[in-house]
């Protein structure tokens, strides 16, 4: 067979599950309204959540730091690639998650892959959550360590997992700090309860929790005052800029930077990028307003569609998935959405279990009163007309 020909065959499989993907383009910067493939829409799936990524401090101090530094860095950390600015966001970084130190990836996905790949050894276990994201389940992949899975926040089945542990050399539990599709936020002092008790070690992804959960938005940690020994997280989201990070002890930091192959051998994230990063934890750590605008607007959304008689999954944090059940209604749905000027995407199987098809909402500290009254309006007026409420 052709080379086109067979992947051809596989793509079209790919069409008859109703799984195919394509690209929308965004033709304009990431604030609430955008123009998508030219036609003007509220965005209520971005991960922007304090609206950062358009923040003028942080696109000033790239654009300074872009015409001192240039635009690629050159080289991997650990050889032409380490500027100031890595250095200087490391420690800022570290401040913020309250850790001894910090390293940076050049993304949460790289992250994620180079502590699971490198920390576990052969003979260990990672006990990892059923809803963990895709790069979690990456970094298990490629560890020499085995993975065992527990159903998504059930203390009750992580504790029996644990129970079987006793034959291996050491354990990990890793878990997302708030899980992307479910909105929903892990137990993390239970989890760290239950590691002590039975030794194990804990690791966290807050790519979703930094910035948002805690009462300076340092994330799942702060949000439970507890102190995993790994904290992973990306700056992608409500950083609002690009990469990812490892938060821990020194020697945690040693290690990685040694053994971590994501980091070894990967070119150093651009020094102006790391600036604007840097500009946007001085904001962040500077003010609480964007958080609290952010969780105002996440209340108002939740307890109006609930109010309407949707049902809402997840706890209270930024993602607010509203369940349609029907993988087909729920394409029809996110459809009449964008019809009404409101981009916000369907999630089917096999992403979520099926009968749980749903319209995931994001929310973000810049969406105003009118744009989020104007998406409960279209909420009431689509299922009225789907016999839904
Ligand atoms: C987005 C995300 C990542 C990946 O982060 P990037 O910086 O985009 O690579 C990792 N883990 C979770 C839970 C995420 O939601």
């Amino acid at each position: 067979m052709e080379f086109d020909e067979w992947l051809s065959v596989r793509i079209d499989q790919t069409k008859a599950a109703g799984l195919h993907r394509k690209l929308r383009t965004m033709n304009t910067a990431p604030l609430p309204k955008m123009l998508i493939d030219g036609k003007e829409q509220i965005v209520f799936s971005s991960n922007n959540y304090l609206g950062l990524a358009y923040n003028c401090h942080l696109v000033y101090a790239a654009e300074t730091i872009l015409h001192e530094f240039g635009v690629g860095s050159s080289g991997s950390r650990l050889t032409t690639g380490h500027t100031e600015w890595h250095r200087r966001l490391e420690e800022k970084i570290a401040q913020f998650k309250q850790t001894e130190a910090a390293l940076l990836f050049s993304s949460g996905f790289l992250a994620n892959v180079g502590v699971l790949s490198s920390l576990p050894e052969n003979g260990d276990v990672i006990l990892s959550d059923q809803l963990n994201h895709a790069s979690i389940i990456d970094g298990c992949r490629l560890s020499k360590a085995s993975t065992v899975v527990y159903k998504h926040i059930d203390m009750d089945n992580l504790e029996e997992k644990l129970k079987e542990t006793s034959n291996f050399k050491r354990c990990f539990i890793v878990t997302d700090g708030v899980f992307s599709m479910d909105g929903t936020i892990a137990p993390l002092k239970y989890i760290i309860s239950l590691a002590k008790r039975y030794h194990a070690y804990v690791i966290v992804d807050d790519a979703h929790a930094t910035g948002v959960l805690g009462e300076k938005g340092r994330g799942t940690s702060e949000y439970f005052g507890v102190h995993p020994d790994v904290v992973i997280g990306t700056l992608s989201k409500a950083v609002g800029t690009d990469g990812g990070f490892v938060a821990g002890s020194q020697i945690l930091i040693d290690f990685l930077l040694n053994h971590a192959r994501t980091f070894i051998f990967q070119t150093a994230m651009p020094p102006a990028i790391c600036a604007a990063s840097y500009a946007a934890l001085e904001i962040i750590g500077e003010s609480d307003e964007k958080r609290r605008q952010l969780f105002s607007n996440v209340k108002r959304l939740k307890t109006n569609l609930a109010e309407m008689g949707y049902v809402v999954k997840g706890h209270l944090t930024p993602i607010i998935p509203v369940i349609i059940g029907d993988p087909k209604k729920a394409v029809i749905f996110a459809e009449k959405l964008q019809e009404k000027g409101i981009f916000a995407p369907a999630i089917r199987p096999p992403t979520v279990p099926v009968g749980e098809s749903r319209i995931r909402l994001t929310v973000t500290s810049d969406h105003s009163s009118n744009e989020i009254d104007y998406l409960l309006k279209c909420f009431y007026c689509i299922g009225k007309e789907l016999n839904m409420i």
